[in-house]
């Protein structure tokens, strides 16, 4: 048998070794249309790679039932041990033991040359026909092989590989595609923020859509001079993408551990402007002022601060992509429904999750089961 993965990611490089690792004797390939493998992944976690999360609940991700079944049996302490990859835990997120991501990178590659896995660079996918074998093209050669596996991601930070140029192939063969929107990245807001660009409060997020709570979360918000940034706000980005943005506003809490009454008592002690003085930072307070001239209407505000989303940052900042392949395509192995022996994993289908280690598990998890 002869298989060719496209895309020398996260997923791509795992299916590789698992699947090399299963069928000794079969042919495998990988075609990355980048100069270098993995690139994606040495940007993960800062660099330091969050490969999982310890506390993972499978019901943050979209199309959680579907994912479920597959997370079941994946274990990510015996695949990182078996390519030599201790992992340790802090704060529930998991890192390589070293946390460096060049550690994974450099593992995934050497076990994957060992299994005798041909990794072929700078070479593009340009499309696929089925027929008793797949015949592939791509930008450099022609080769028919049993199996195909798509591994391209979507359209989140091109500059790491995922331009999105699968897209056209996929509606070409005629698969659903699911609104495509970049997430876990900034928003812009219609507020004017400029005055606080660079300022971090930790706050509560919530975000309304017909009136109901969709979003609630605390963290650090990091304000931009045209939006809103921070990992609360990455995670609130993914929300707002899955309601297709239609978002009624973005409520910020800025003093979640303070309550109404506190913040009336200190005021009737030492004025609005000693409580902005006491509780913010001074660019902070003075947005405030600039923003609320009514006294009452300042000290509501500072716990129910609202901002209306106006757009996503590009899809250049953005971690991950919400929509993609339609689930209902593939049967429960990953294997397209209508194309015998064609395959999708990772981020390529319309499955995401939150910041800490889902989107890089959903990477790892279905690059496993796959290739089983
Ligand atoms: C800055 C940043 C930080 C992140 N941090 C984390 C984190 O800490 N934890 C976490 O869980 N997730 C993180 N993510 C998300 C995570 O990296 C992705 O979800 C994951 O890499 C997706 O894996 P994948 O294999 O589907 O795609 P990718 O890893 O993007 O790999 C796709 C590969 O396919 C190649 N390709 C695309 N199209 C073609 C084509 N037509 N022909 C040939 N090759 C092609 C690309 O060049 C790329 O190498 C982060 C993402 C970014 C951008």
């Amino acid at each position: 048998m002869k298989i060719l993965i496209v895309g020398a990611g996260a997923s791509g490089v795992v299916a590789a070794i698992n699947y090399k690792r299963n069928h000794v004797n079969d042919d495998v390939l990988i075609i990355e249309h980048l100069d270098k493998p993995l690139k994606k992944l040495l940007a993960t976690g800062n660099g330091r790679c969050n490969l999982g999360n310890a506390n993972l609940d499978v019901n943050n991700y979209s199309n959680a039932s579907f994912v479920k079944n597959i997370l079941k049996e994946y274990n990510y302490e015996s695949f990182f041990e078996s390519i030599s990859v201790k992992t340790k835990v802090i704060d529930g997120l998991v890192y390589p033991y070293s946390e460096s991501a060049l550690t994974v990178k450099n593992a995934l590659l050497k076990e994957a040359a060992h299994l005798g896995v041909d990794i072929k660079l700078e070479e593009k996918l340009l499309d696929y026909k089925v027929g008793e074998k797949i015949e592939v093209t791509t930008s450099k050669s022609k080769y028919l092989v049993d199996r195909l596996y798509i591994a391209t991601a979507l359209k989140s930070s091109p500059n790491l590989g995922s331009d999105g140029s699968i897209l056209s192939i996929l509606e070409k063969h005629g698969y659903q595609i699911k609104n495509i929107y970049p997430a876990l990245c900034p928003i812009e807001v219609n507020e004017n923020t400029k005055l606080v660009d660079g300022i971090r409060n930790k706050s509560n997020v919530k975000i309304y859509q017909n009136g109901r709570v969709i979003f609630d979360e605390n963290g650090e918000v990091l304000f931009k001079k045209n939006g809103l940034s921070g990992i609360v706000i990455f995670n609130a980005s993914r929300v707002i993408a899955s309601a297709n943005k239609k978002v009624d506003k973005i409520v910020l809490d800025l003093l979640p551990n303070i309550t109404q009454n506190e913040i009336e008592n200190f005021c009737k002690l030492h004025s609005v402007n000693g409580f902005l003085q006491g509780f913010f930072n001074p660019k902070l307070g003075e947005y405030l002022r600039n923003r609320f001239t009514s006294d009452n209407r300042l000290i509501a505000a500072v716990k129910k601060l609202e901002f209306s989303f106006q757009d996503f940052y590009d899809f250049e900042f953005s971690q991950i992509s919400v929509g993609g392949l339609n689930i209902d395509e593939l049967k429960p192995s990953l294997e397209s429904k209508k194309e015998n022996g064609v395959f999708f994993i990772g981020e390529v289908l319309d499955i995401d999750g939150p910041c800490g280690g889902y989107n890089l598990t959903w990477a790892f998890a279905s690059a496993l089961y796959s290739t089983k």
